[in-house]
């Protein structure tokens, strides 16, 4: 007699394929286990997309934070290599993460449950493989509200207290770990680290694995390394665009924090512009500003380079005539950037189909935006088309140059172009000082302010008079935002 199957009532159902077709890309084991577990927030809209049941998840802390685990989950740390600011380091890997493993969610589709801040691995090199609470409700915020924005991204599920304390800068800090969902932990780092051991054969079985999990039409086709490239190539190049739309800047752009999947993946130092200047950046570890908000795409293609040389092994024909085929795809890469970019700042401005000009007419906005607030100056565009301007100008302190532009973008509007608009440029993003004032709440224990700012910055596209103190920049006394990664 064969015992009937029941699948687990969480819905976590696991099928581990990264551990099973790629020995040598991990190593095994466990999480730490948390003293005291406590589920601070679970993500149950998310929960409920993916299949799972909340109710399940939220009686059981001990799975979001180690010490006991769901059913078939089998952990691993992640092996990788990766370029840090520009610097290359052979291996890299989880040092404070493990993957649970893979759950299929209702549609069939494969994610990732992955632990951060869950305890030592063999990758940790000094670290103490532990994170605390305000940087893992960081992540949390941020990755929820790049979803509900429309940007590819990791998720974040639960956040949950260790119930042990870290030791930062800071002081003592209360432990916590975020359990995080993606289509996969896939870098362009993992693929570096083969590359760079020269383990040819383990450097095609990533390949076909990725392929098979992030592209699975080009299975079994010729020239199929290729193609996974453009593909990737294409993602990435729509993800930064939607970035830069947003003012969102990333921080610690390395090639271990690029993924394949096309999501954003690793909301360390991130945060998101305020005043428009190019030259924006946060981390307080970036101070050459390599990562700043314009240098963005270069890093893009610079990223995409060092993937492109860890193929190279894999690609048949002459050396000379790979070398070719990638450099004409590398020297494309702006490009295709810049078209995605003029995509996503055309429905910015409600534009009409598209025209030549309309690359001019962006710049043109840049030029005259002159610090004046990001998200706020293209929100408030929409007030602007039937020529509304009262409550854009005072976002400027010199409104010439825009008096001026006005015109030649009203030429270009859509018929319906305000509520485009309002539908492309959020009211609410994440502002710095809101985000600050939710994590300083949270490790005082009090969670009231978190809750209030997720429930505004997961819905970032509504209008109301209400949400005015979230819409508004950081006041002047709240001065230059730093931030930290690794922490
Ligand atoms: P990140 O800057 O988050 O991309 O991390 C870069 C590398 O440092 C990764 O290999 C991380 O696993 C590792 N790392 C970051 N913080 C810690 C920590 N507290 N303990 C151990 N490893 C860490
Ligand atoms: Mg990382």
């Amino acid at each position: 007699m064969t015992a009937a199957f029941t699948p687990p009532s969480s819905g976590l159902l696991f099928d581990n394929s990264y551990r099973r077709d790629l020995p040598g890309a991990y190593l095994e084991l466990s999480p730490d286990a948390a003293p005291a577990p406590q589920i601070v927030v679970l993500n149950r809209a998310l929960a409920g997309q993916l299949g799972l049941d909340a109710d399940v998840l939220a009686a059981n802390p001990g799975w979001f934070a180690g010490g006991s685990l769901p059913k078939g989950a089998e952990p691993i740390a992640l092996a990788y290599a990766g370029h840090q600011f520009g610097g290359f380091s052979p291996q890299l890997g989880d040092g404070r993460a493990h993957l649970l493993g893979e759950f299929l969610g209702p549609d069939g589709r494969r994610w990732d449950l992955q632990l951060k801040g869950s305890g030592r691995t063999p990758f940790s090199r000094g670290g103490d493989g532990k994170a605390a609470l305000g940087p893992m409700l960081r992540e949390y915020l941020i990755s929820e509200a790049m979803a509900a924005l429309g940007v590819p991204t990791t998720r974040s599920l639960a956040v949950t207290l260790t119930g042990e304390d870290v030791w930062r800068e800071a002081g003592r800090l209360p432990g916590a770990v975020v359990a995080r969902i993606a289509a996969s932990h896939i870098r362009v780092g993992t693929f570096q680290f083969f590359a760079q051991r020269g383990e040819i054969d383990k450097l095609r079985a990533l390949t076909e694995y990725s392929i098979a999990r992030h592209d699975p039409d080009l299975v079994g086709t010729e020239g199929r390394e290729l193609a996974f490239f453009d593909r990737v190539v294409d993602r990435q190049a729509r993800l930064i665009a939607q970035w830069m739309g947003l003012g969102f800047i990333h921080g610690v752009m390395n090639t271990d924090n690029m993924a394949l999947s096309g999501e954003t993946i690793d909301y360390g130092p991130c945060a998101f512009m305020e005043g428009y200047a190019p030259g924006t950046v946060f981390s307080s570890i970036d101070r050459q500003g390599r990562y700043a908000y314009a240098n963005q795409p270069l890093i893009l293609g610079w990223n995409l380079a060092r993937l492109a040389e860890s193929l190279v092994p894999l690609l048949p024909g002459e050396r000379e005539a790979i070398i070719d085929a990638l450099n004409v795809r590398l020297g494309s890469i702006a490009g295709q950037f810049r078209a995605a970019w003029l995509d996503v700042m055309r429905a910015k401005l409600g534009l009409e189909g598209a025209a030549k000009d309309d690359g001019a007419l962006v710049d043109d906005l840049l030029a005259a935006m002159n610090g004046a607030d990001w998200t706020l100056t293209f929100r408030r565009l929409a007030d602007a088309v039937a020529g509304e301007t009262g409550s854009l100008r005072p976002l400027f302190t010199d409104f010439a140059a825009m008096e001026a532009w006005l015109p030649r973008w009203r030429a270009r509007l859509a018929p319906d172009a305000a509520a485009q608009m309002r539908a492309a440029n959020p009211l609410v993003i994440p502002r710095n000082h809101k985000v600050e004032e939710a994590l300083d709440a949270a490790d005082r224990g009090d969670l009231a302010p978190f809750h209030a700012l997720l429930a505004q910055i997961t819905d970032p596209f509504r209008d109301g008079a209400d949400r005015e103190a979230y819409a508004l920049p950081a006041p002047s006394d709240f001065g230059d935002y730093v931030t930290f990664c690794g922490t």
